[in-house]
């Protein structure tokens, strides 16, 4: 049975890199490795309290800086990707967490898939760009991939004990997101605020957004699928606004297993850290007589296409989902910065999903080949 002595994290100024940091200080976790895209004035106070072997700066023209902010401390600072890929395939941590954001994260998943080492995988974006070529190359390398988003994490805690040939199906819930309810011409104008406003979560910009477009569930339908060798048809969506069922599991017998909790990540994090063990969590207690009333409703499909665009890229197959998350992750930075309206992010994920013909992914290098050229189009249509 596994037990993680030492871990290193990829994303770790981040929403779960540093709530994973918490939940790794509480339960006696060393830290060998952390890393930031940009945030240096974090990165080095998480250098100075947690005292990594190995620390990492995304952007190298920042590496001389943190190097220099560290210069009293004897860590090792690397950058770029390469940074990122030794770090990840450094067998001195026990379990890689990756948290970044982006597909950004799949070529240190797949290093240290190659070094065979475990991962704590929060970076969905990986999944939904090269799931085929992540759990083909984890079975060939025996390794294994706890998941960290809460959905999956419940799913996983479902399937313990259980036959995995007698599941039927999965159903995945969604909040909804801060626009449940409303129709598309109610949409038109939404600010960057309202959209970054989520009902349940505190996350990171990007997944926030993802969550206002139901993209997020689009790209977890996907991480689903990979994760549990699903086919899209097992896969039900149900719109739960309170987040207290985190998902659930439809076994042959019509049994329904479902993992409830209050939201907060600090769970799932630690299932996948701690696995199988069941330790104190810094995080509230659920008291289902304060909730009273939970709801279910069927998505939007029609007002959400991201959702929809999602689950018709994975039926076709091949490059489309790896096309429908490099064409959102422009569109969600070009939201942001205030060069589209948030419905054009819906609809440019669907024009991409109809507009490219139909491509196999067999390499890494595929994956970057149809992801360059999704973000071109994205750029083009603007
Ligand atoms: P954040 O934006 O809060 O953090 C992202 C982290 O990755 C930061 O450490 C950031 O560094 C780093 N980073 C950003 N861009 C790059 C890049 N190009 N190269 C290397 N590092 C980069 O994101 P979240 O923590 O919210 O989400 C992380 C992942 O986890 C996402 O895939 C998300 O979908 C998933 N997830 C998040 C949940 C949540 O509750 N937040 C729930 C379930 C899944 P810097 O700080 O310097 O920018
Ligand atoms: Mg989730």
């Amino acid at each position: 049975m596994k037990k993680v002595h030492t871990i290193s994290i990829l994303g770790s100024t981040g929403s779960i890199g540093t709530q994973s940091l918490e939940v790794a200080e509480k339960h006696g976790i060393k830290i060998n490795a952390l890393t930031a895209h940009s945030n240096i004035k974090m990165l080095e106070s998480q250098c100075r309290k947690f005292r990594p072997k190995t620390v990492c700066i995304y952007r190298d023209d920042l590496y001389s800086e943190l190097k220099s902010a560290l210069s009293d401390m004897s860590i090792e600072v690397v950058c770029g990707m390469e940074g990122l890929c030794r770090i990840a395939s450094d067998k001195d941590a026990d379990m890689l967490l990756n948290s970044v954001v982006g597909m950004v994260g799949l070529l240190p998943t797949l290093t240290a898939i190659d070094a065979k080492i475990d991962i704590a995988l929060a970076n969905k974006e990986t999944l939904v760009a090269g799931g085929e070529l992540v759990m083909k190359a984890a079975a060939e390398n025996d390794v294994k991939i706890y998941p960290v988003d809460s959905e999956h994490s419940a799913i996983f805690q479902c399937l313990q004990g259980n036959k995995r040939s007698q599941l039927r199906k999965i159903i995945l819930t969604a909040s909804g997101g801060p626009f449940f309810g409303k129709k598309t011409n109610e949409l038109k104008n939404v600010t960057v605020a309202q959209a970054l406003n989520h009902p349940n979560w505190s996350m990171g910009n990007k997944i926030t957004i993802d969550s206002a477009t139901l993209m997020n569930k689009g790209l977890e339908f996907i991480e689903a699928k990979w994760l549990f060798g699903l086919s899209p048809e097992q896969i039900d969506i149900v719109v739960h606004r309170q987040s207290v069922i985190h998902s659930a599991v439809e076994y042959a017998d019509n049994s329904v297993i479902a993992q409830l909790g209050v939201p907060d990540m600090k769970i799932p994090i630690q299932y996948a850290l701690l696995y199988p063990e069941r330790m104190e969590c810094d995080c509230g207690r659920l008291d289902l007589k304060k909730y009273g009333t939970l709801t279910f409703a069927e998505p939007d499909y029609d007002t959400f296409k991201c959702l929809s665009s999602c689950i018709k890229a994975i039926k076709k197959g091949g490059a489309y989902p790896c096309i429908a998350n490099a064409v959102n992750e422009e569109a969600v930075s070009m939201f942001l910065s205030g060069k589209i309206g948030f419905l054009d992010i819906g609809d440019m994920v669907g024009e991409a999903v109809e507009s490219f013909d139909y491509s196999d992914i067999n390499s890494y290098d595929d994956v970057m080949k149809w992801d360059n050229a999704a973000r071109d189009f994205a750029r083009r249509r603007v």
